[in-house]
């Protein structure tokens, strides 16, 4: 084998210590398959105030104590604590930066009570990326690769660009920045660029981070880093030909193309996988599907719903934002739940899609349940018990749960866009071919349409049952992708 690679991974969240969405899934997975392909691979993320000492074996790390950050005319101290992850196989380095001051709190970028940002994001997030190289020059430890993640570690690749430029310790790394979703970009008023330290020409339009009169940190990765990449190919031609997905960005990403790479995020079948997962009450395979059913009755229990067999359940596990296409759900609720079906809803989000499931699920009792918390565990379960899923997004970067579902033989019915276009293959209800149900254009019709073409297929159980056998096999594990990713590694260190 040639060389091995080393990489610094930075993330804000980081399965299974710290989790909004997708990208803590993605950030805990693949660092363990980068490190089983035999590459020095290390994690850095920020050490929240809910990630326990005790539970996770944390401990300090007695000569990185009292790091300097500079945040605009301030000085911050931080230390670092350190940890594994651990699949059996292999165990990767966790480097959490503690700065109590910025991170000792209960969420990760907003107040779970108020539920509003954290006024203080900006200065959170530039200390986070000073700190990850201030960390790496104590620590004597010299990455080939700092591969960043969204907007929090957007600064990383200027500073490398900028102030450590002519430090002969930092001027071989190159950086890799991966885009896990545009529209979030991490956007501050100017007087927050002050606090970056950066050189003042670095806010501009044309070749900086600003975007109007905004310091933009999405921009700045993109703007900065050696190599992008983001989350499918689909989602990679979406945003650099649309403005729409494109998040006013199009026209740089455009000009970045021949950096700019889609690599599918792989996922975890040790975690997904109903044949060995522990959180689900009847393990299962595509040779036992009729053992699913038994979740099914658990989790209409765990919905207060009644059970039945025979009625079909779909389900969504969501953040309840805009994206996810609630609104879309919200128009045909009425004409869909006429038909004889369950729905299940487990998300938490935006008060307006909250109203809406609350209500749904007090005028169809028997037939709708909704949780609005945040839980693993019945994730899995409403997985493994469901016989549709549904993700009617209005954009989608990758997406997680459509390949989860398909592993656990529950039909994602999703729209084709980014990764749901790119994981699903629309089934065929003469042969049962295929492993989902896809539909093209944003319009609550279509979603109707897509559910009934699901309803007709289901009620013939020969071609369904096929279709889930091939669903649950299909095999999205992150081997494919890491090599990709490694592929990639070494060609900009070629450069
Ligand atoms: P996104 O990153 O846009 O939120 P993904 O489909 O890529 O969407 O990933 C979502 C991840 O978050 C999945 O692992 C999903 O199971 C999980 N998730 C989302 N909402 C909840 C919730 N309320 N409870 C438990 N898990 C959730």
């Amino acid at each position: 084998m040639s060389k091995p690679i080393s990489i610094l991974y930075i993330s804000s969240e980081v399965e299974p210590f710290a989790k909004t969405g997708g990208l803590a899934d993605v950030a805990g997975a693949f660092p363990q398959l980068i490190r089983e392909l035999g590459h020095d691979i290390r994690i850095f993320l920020p050490k929240y105030g809910f990630v326990g000492d005790r539970k996770f074996n944390i401990y300090d790390v007695i000569r990185l104590r009292d790091i300097p950050i500079s945040i605009g005319d301030k000085t911050e101290t931080a230390s670092i604590k350190s940890s594994f992850i651990t699949n059996q196989r292999v165990k990767v380095q966790v480097y959490f930066f503690d700065l109590p001051k910025y991170f000792n709190r209960d969420g990760v970028y907003f107040d779970p009570q108020s539920k509003k940002d954290y006024p203080d994001n900006d200065e959170r997030f530039i200390s986070l990326c000073r700190g990850a190289l201030e960390t790496l020059k104590r620590l004597g430890w010299k990455p080939d690769i700092i591969h960043c993640n969204d907007w929090q570690t957007g600064l990383i690749p200027a500073y490398l660009k900028t102030i450590y430029k002519d430090d002969p310790f930092f001027n071989k790394i190159r950086t890799v920045y991966t885009i896990h979703n545009l529209a979030y970009q991490g956007v501050f008023p100017k007087s927050s660029f002050a606090k970056t330290g950066l050189p003042e020409e670095l806010f501009n339009e044309q070749t900086g981070l600003a975007t109007g009169d905004v310091m933009n940190l999405m921009k700045c990765g993109i703007q900065f880093a050696d190599t992008i990449t983001t989350v499918s190919k689909r989602y990679a031609e979406e945003i650099t030909t649309s403005d729409e997905f494109g998040c006013g960005l199009k026209d740089l990403l455009k000009k970045r193309r021949k950096d700019l790479f889609g690599i599918l995020n792989g996922v975890d079948y040790s975690v997904w996988d109903p044949s060995v997962d522990p959180l689900i009450p009847q393990q299962y395979t595509h040779k036992t599907i009729q053992e699913k059913v038994e979740n099914k009755r658990e989790l209409l229990k765990a919905f207060k719903l009644p059970v039945d067999d025979a009625v079909p359940v779909i389900s969504i596990i969501s953040r309840l934002v805009e994206q996810k296409g609630f609104d879309l759900l919200q128009e045909i609720a009425g004409t869909l739940l006429k038909e004889d079906i369950k729905i299940i809803v487990l998300g938490t989000g935006e008060k307006r899609y909250q109203t809406f499931l609350s209500e749904l699920a007090t005028k169809y009792p028997d037939k709708v349940g909704v949780k609005l918390t945040f839980d693993d565990s019945l994730a899995h379960l409403i997985e493994a018990g469901s016989d549709m899923f549904l993700m009617p997004s209005r954009y989608e970067p990758c997406g997680l749960n459509q390949i989860y579902s398909m592993r656990y033989g529950t039909i994602p019915i999703v729209r084709a866009t980014g990764g749901l276009e790119d994981t699903v293959t629309d089934i065929d209800s003469k042969n049962g071919n295929g492993t989902g149900i896809k539909f093209g254009p944003y319009d609550s019709k279509a979603l109707l349409q897509a559910i009934e073409r699901a309803l007709k297929i289901y009620r013939d159980e020969k071609t369904w049952n096929k279709a889930v056998k091939n669903a649950m096999q299909q095999d999205f594990s992150w081997e494919k992708s890491a090599k990709e990713y490694i592929t990639l590694y070494k060609k900009i260190l070629k450069k």
